[in-house]
């Protein structure tokens, strides 16, 4: 999928709506459409990157603060009891958006294993 056709480039480039939550010079987190627990956010690099299997070693910064801004959001939101962090790869990771986000569920007893 190009950048111009991505739904998360989108977002990143406000041309289609999302409940933002987070903005900054290398990500930016907005509420899933389809949430899968009472709170559901994604916290996407503003750059394109289709899967995990694109990140490098200089990217390890940028993958640091996708999962602290994940933490930051959850304690924002006071889910002291826990959530879950969440990052698929690849259709049988279960990835359907091929831009690479973190996942942030909360506000529920989370089972395991996933399905
Ligand atoms: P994944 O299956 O890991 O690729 O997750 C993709 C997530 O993106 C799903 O939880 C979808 O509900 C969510 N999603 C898809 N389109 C949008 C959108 N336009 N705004 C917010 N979330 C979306």
């Amino acid at each position: 999928m190009s950048e111009a056709s991505c739904v998360f480039c989108k977002i990143v480039r406000g041309e289609i709506d999302a409940t933002l939550l987070h903005r900054d010079d290398g990500l930016v987190a907005f509420r899933d459409l389809s949430p899968k627990a009472p709170f559901h956010a994604l916290v996407v690099p503003t750059r394109h990157l289709e899967t995990l299997d694109e990140l490098e070693e200089g990217d390890a910064d940028l993958v640091g603060r996708m999962l602290l801004r994940g933490s930051a959001l959850a304690r924002e939101q006071g889910l002291t009891g826990g959530y879950r962090l969440v990052l698929n790869c690849g259709p049988d990771g279960g990835q359907s958006v091929f831009h690479v986000h973190l996942h942030v569920l909360g506000g529920r007893r989370m089972t395991w294993p996933p399905g």
